[in-house]
């Protein structure tokens, strides 16, 4: 059987779910004019596996289904399949040049992960166990897209997050012999308008007493009670495919969760009141690493997008052949391929965990520290080398269309090397990649996907292997006395 095509991702996401944007409920996500552009660049990714030169590269087969599914559901056993599985994420990446940070390869990293620690949740019982393996293999089989929401409202980062105002964060309100109650919110489903299904979870860090929090689940987007309040659209502000390419077409959006009394039966509940469980299901399983790992691919595409793109900059106006314009795309080249190393570090120095290799862990927390830093830094430099030649630009692609102002454009937009439409035309795609409000969403999103500094420098920190670098410290310091 063929496996799934984006026509038919497109009809699933017709389910009735409960979206809002600019104060009304959405009718229709793949018709909307805020979400269908993005609608559909998701749904290209199944088609593009599906075209039969990309299929092997793209997909495999899971033991007894009918259809093969996206290689992002593969659990791999050894170094080769770790990286047959990258390059099938990489091409994804590549689809919407690395802008699209949670498509359907991002949460299927996460879950296959904690399947892959599946010990982990039988300590917490074997009927959570069981739901979370069923949902894994319902989930791969049907190669769904999923988001996940397993972060909380900020509100007031002084207090716990037991002791925010009643009802903010995501709590269960109610259980009973078919399920639980859940009430409350969490904070950014990305790709949620598009996804088939929502996995909640809590990552972030919780204290005895606070059991009601301590919860995991999933749920159909359609769920009965639950709400999506979108953010502003960057896609419904888009100009046109010209004036902003990317913005236009790779807005995943993200939206605030609200679970107004949602039921949850107990097939669907993977974490029950355990709020050790809830650090567990990432850390001690392999979902932390596997989720974070897809992301330094993704970015890693991006990256080389970015620095081309530098590259052309320079071309544009005629300054690539100066040598200090040179060190600073010499600089920009090392930052992209620093992270490519690493992806490919973390994948050379894997470990066998039972019957999986999975990538090293530090060496993921290493590339994660750095490139939360260096993102910013990059978009800097991109923007240092191209000057005012971003903003100076006309208004949109319709000023080309008044036979006044045509010639003066051809006359003031010339370049070094392009003619002025082509000009025109990359660096109102630089602009849209560094500078409007979409790009200034990328780098917040690149700064926090994750978790903030201190979060993910305390992983490194956790993750280190501090006996081997200390040990070498004190064989130097025993060899020799006062
Ligand atoms: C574009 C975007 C998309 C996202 N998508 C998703 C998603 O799909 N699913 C999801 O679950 N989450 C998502 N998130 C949320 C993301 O996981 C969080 O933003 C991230 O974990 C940081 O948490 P926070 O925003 O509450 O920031 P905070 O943790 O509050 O940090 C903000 C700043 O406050 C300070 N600070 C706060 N607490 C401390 C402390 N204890 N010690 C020291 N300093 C502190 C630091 O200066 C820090 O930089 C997304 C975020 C963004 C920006």
């Amino acid at each position: 059987m063929q496996c799934k095509t984006g026509a038919e991702h497109i009809q699933s996401l017709r389910d009735g779910r409960t979206v809002y944007i600019d104060g009304k409920l959405v009718d229709d996500v793949t018709t909307h004019p805020a979400f269908r552009n993005a609608v559909a660049s998701a749904a290209s990714l199944y088609d593009y596996q599906s075209r039969p030169e990309n299929l092997e590269r793209m997909t495999f087969q899971p033991r007894d289904n009918a259809c093969r599914v996206n290689r992002c559901w593969q659990m791999p056993r050894n170094h080769t399949e770790l990286v047959e599985r990258r390059k099938a994420l990489q091409a994804w990446a590549q689809a919407s040049y690395g802008f699209m940070g949670r498509s359907p390869d991002h949460v299927a990293s996460a879950l296959i992960g904690q399947r892959m620690g599946i010990e982990v949740f039988e300590k917490h019982g074997p009927a959570r166990a069981k739901a979370l393996a069923d949902y894994v293999d319902f989930a791969a089989r049907n190669d769904l897209f999923l988001t996940y929401v397993i972060v909380n409202p900020q509100a007031d980062r002084s207090k716990d997050w037991g002791e925010q105002a009643e009802e903010l964060v995501a709590q269960i309100v109610d259980e009973d012999t078919t399920g639980l109650t859940i009430r409350g919110a969490k904070m950014l489903g990305t790709s949620s308008i598009m996804a088939n299904e929502v996995f909640i979870a809590n990552l972030q860090p919780l204290k005895p007493g606070e059991e009601a929090l301590a919860f995991c689940c999933a749920l159909p987007m359609n769920a009965p009670g639950l709400r999506v309040l979108s953010r502003k659209s960057y896609e419904a502000h888009a100009v046109s495919v010209y004036d902003n390419p990317l913005s236009s077409r790779f807005d995943e959006n993200d939206a605030l969760m609200y679970f107004d009394d949602v039921k949850v039966p107990w097939d669907r509940v993977f974490v029950h009141r355990d709020t050790d469980m809830c650090r567990a299901q990432f850390h001690d399983t392999p979902g932390h690493v596997f989720q974070n790992y897809q992301a330094q691919i993704r970015l890693s595409v991006k990256l080389k997008f970015l620095v081309g793109l530098a590259h052309k900059i320079t071309e544009a106006i005629g300054t690539t052949g100066m040598p200090q314009v040179r060190e600073q795309l010499g600089a920009l080249a090392a930052s992209a391929g620093m992270v490519e190393a690493t992806v490919a570090g973390m994948e050379a120095a894997g470990s066998m965990r039972g019957e999986f290799y999975l990538p090293n862990r530090h060496m993921l927390y290493a590339a994660h520290v750095t490139t939360q830093e260096l993102y910013p830094r990059l978009i800097n430099l991109v923007r240092d080398l191209a000057g005012g030649a971003l903003i100076m630009l006309p208004s949109s692609f319709r000023d080309w269309a008044n036979p006044e102002l045509a010639p003066i454009l051809r006359k003031t937009q010339r370049s070094a090397n392009f003619p002025a439409e082509e000009k025109v035309k990359l660096l109102k795609a630089a602009w849209d990649a560094v500078g409007s409000e979409f790009a200034s969403r990328h780098t917040q999103y690149e700064m926090f996907y994750a978790g903030a500094r201190f979060v993910t420098t305390a992983h490194s920190y956790r993750t280190f292997d501090w006996a081997a670098a200390r040990g070498m410290v004190d064989r130097l310091l025993s060899g020799y006395d006062l």
